[in-house]
């Protein structure tokens, strides 16, 4: 299965894509977490996206598909994929379709996790994240038990755009390049919605009932 998690940021697609991986064994492709871990590395790449992340406005499109490109390619992608956080653009989703095209393949579904505006920034705000496993927690609506993380004992933080100010970029630039891509991917058929402001359990149920309806 090719599958497409949407939403604004904060919607829930990192922690619903983790359940996935769990569910379908395809890899979760997180165009936000490889920019991060580029970052990190201090990778020309890191270099030329650190200034978009921290201003919260999205890193260039040609960029972007570049390590897409690049990422899908590889062998452990051959029955599937889960994108989260890409495509957030026309462009991109163009890019997207040449490329699967390439491969013989197309997308199998769009599950767009739906939340309105006025819950995100509270969300991403209290967002915290283990540094050696990338689990997610939320300090009010998914707490670890402890100080650190429950599965791996990694030490939690807070990523330095996960603050009201950058988040309301964030959120503009959803509305203004990504929120497109709702039409574009009804026209295309493969566009389905699922309430996000229910439980993390709830919305996994909605997400896996809805992908069993969904051809290969
Ligand atoms: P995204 O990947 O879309 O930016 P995340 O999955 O990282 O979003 O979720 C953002 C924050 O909201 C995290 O702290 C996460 O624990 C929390 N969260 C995710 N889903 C829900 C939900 N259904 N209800 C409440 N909080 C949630
Ligand atoms: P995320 O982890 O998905 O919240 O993304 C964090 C940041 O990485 C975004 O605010 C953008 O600056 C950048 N980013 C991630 N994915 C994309 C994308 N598909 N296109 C452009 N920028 C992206």
């Amino acid at each position: 299965m090719q599958l497409i998690l949407m939403g604004a940021p904060g919607a829930g697609k990192g922690t619903q894509a983790a359940k996935l991986v769990e569910r379908y064994k395809i890899p979760q492709i997180s165009t936000g977490d490889m920019f991060r871990a580029a970052v990190k590395e201090g990778t020309e790449l890191g270099k030329a996206a650190k200034a978009c992340m921290d201003e919260g406005k999205l890193v260039p499109d040609e960029v972007t598909i570049g390590i897409v490109r690049e990422r899908l390619a590889k062998d452990d992608c051959k029955n599937g994929f889960i994108l989260d956080g890409f495509p957030r653009t026309v462009e991109q989703a163009d890019a997207l379709a040449e490329i699967l095209d390439e491969h013989g393949k197309k997308i199998s579904c769009v599950l767009n996790i739906n939340v309105p505006s006025e819950y995100l920034i509270e969300r991403a705000v209290g967002r915290r994240i283990c540094k050696k496993c990338g689990a997610t927690y939320h300090i009010k609506f998914n707490p670890a038990k402890g100080e650190v993380c429950d599965t791996c004992g990694g030490e939690l933080y807070q990523r330095a755009d996960d603050n009201e100010t950058t988040m309301k970029n964030r959120l503009a630039a959803y509305e203004a390049s990504t929120r497109p891509l709702i039409d574009y991917y009804k026209s295309a058929g493969v566009y389905k919605e699922i309430d996000g402001t229910q439980s993390i359990e709830k919305v996994t149920e909605d997400l896996v009932n809805v992908l069993l309806s969904v051809k290969e």
